[in-house]
């Protein structure tokens, strides 16, 4: 265990560059300050967003950059002002590590909100170092930013839902589609898709997976449970299923029209938007004025809304569909992710790899 005096020294798996690939870098932590929590890392998903953040897509990224905003650990050390969490505790951090704590969004608990939130990587901290993600030894965070992992989650379960889990529940929980007997569709059928699924089916609603091919029929009913499967290009089908559902979260990540989705809606029916993408996208005002249709977008969740849906998937037994692989395996998972060439997510055993080679500084 680290002194509370001293910065400590880590080693996470850092890109270099826009190339991306990932390999040993060793750093400091900093000083543990009152509120914040020392993790060592047990386990982190990998998102699609590291792969955006790696190779420089956004035109944005820093380097050495160590992404991971996935992340499940165990508290190794705690500040004095630290009274929620315990050394010994599972513990996890998502996507956000810090916030201006004075805003609107901040005061209302909203913190993903927030104009001046500071990434879990890729962003500079309150002390001017770069923040550094999950692919470590160890990770330090404010208290604030840390969610307790529920007992019966297993760890490694866990960790897709810091990200990919609490995108598609806060909509649902915000718009108040959480209750029973709804019926929903998911567009694209991704990590962030199948977290849908599985999150739609446990709060008792009636879900459809929308996909542009058959493809993923199988998977979608046999393996996710899903309730029916439509293929957006088939014309009669869709027409068929008309005006028959309460809301759509649309995981889509590249340009596509709305108005065949739109027209799935009911009245009052809401089109969520999940995907980043950064072409305008168009539709007729007649497909949302006839209904009083919603298109809406949201943004992973608060912490407390993740601490909630932690303790919404222990309770409803929920699983999600995750490889895990060692780290030297990392460059090559993040190939396969964006070939689409996994079953959701992959997860990292960080605590089961080897990190402690020489630095290849
Ligand atoms: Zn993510
Ligand atoms: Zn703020």
């Amino acid at each position: 265990m680290g002194s509370l005096e001293s910065e400590t020294s880590v080693i996470g798996w850092a890109a270099r560059d826009p190339e991306g690939i990932l390999s040993p870098y060793s750093y400091t932590l900093r000083r543990t300050g009152p509120e914040d929590v020392v993790i060592k890392v047990l386990y982190c998903g990998i998102c699609h967003t590291d792969i955006h953040q790696v190779k420089n897509h956004l035109g944005m990224s820093n380097y050495p950059m160590v992404p991971g905003h996935e992340v499940v650990g165990e508290v190794t050390e705690v500040g004095s002002d630290v009274k929620k969490f315990k050394v010994g505790e599972t513990v996890g951090v998502g996507v956000i590590v810090g916030c201006c704590r004075t805003c609107g969004p901040c005061k209302s608990n909203i913190e993903q909100y927030c104009n001046k939130k500071i990434w879990s990587y890729n962003d500079v901290y309150v002390d001017g170092k770069p923040t550094q993600g999950g692919f470590a030894s160890s990770m330090v965070a404010d208290q604030k930013f840390v969610v307790k992992i529920p007992e019966k989650l297993a760890p490694e379960q866990a960790a897709p839902l810091l990200c990919a889990g609490v995108t598609v529940y806060s909509p649902l929980r915000h718009f108040g589609l959480n209750k029973s007997g709804l019926r929903g569709a998911i567009v694209g059928l991704g990590g962030v898709g199948h977290m849908g699924v599985k999150i739609a089916k446990a709060m008792g609603h009636h879900v459809t997976v929308v996909s542009s091919s058959d493809k993923k029929r199988e998977e979608a009913m046999d393996h996710l449970g899903a309730d029916a499967y439509l293929v957006s290009s088939d014309v009669v089908k869709m027409q068929e299923a008309a005006d028959s559902l309460d809301y759509i979260l649309d995981t889509v990540p590249v340009h596509h029209p709305l108005e065949p989705y739109l027209s799935l809606l009911k009245v009052d029916g809401k089109l969520v938007l999940m995907g980043v993408i950064s072409e305008p996208m168009q539709f007729v005002s007649p497909m949302i004025m006839l209904g009083r249709k919603t298109i809406t977008g949201t943004f992973i969740g608060s912490i407390d809304e993740t601490q909630e849906m932690l303790e919404f998937c222990e309770e409803k037994g929920l699983t999600s569909m995750i490889e895990i692989v060692k780290m030297d395996y990392v460059n090559k998972a993040m190939e396969r992710l964006e070939k689409n060439d996994v079953r959701y997510r992959f997860v990292v055993d960080i605590a089961g790899s080897d990190l402690d080679r020489k630095p290849d500084v």
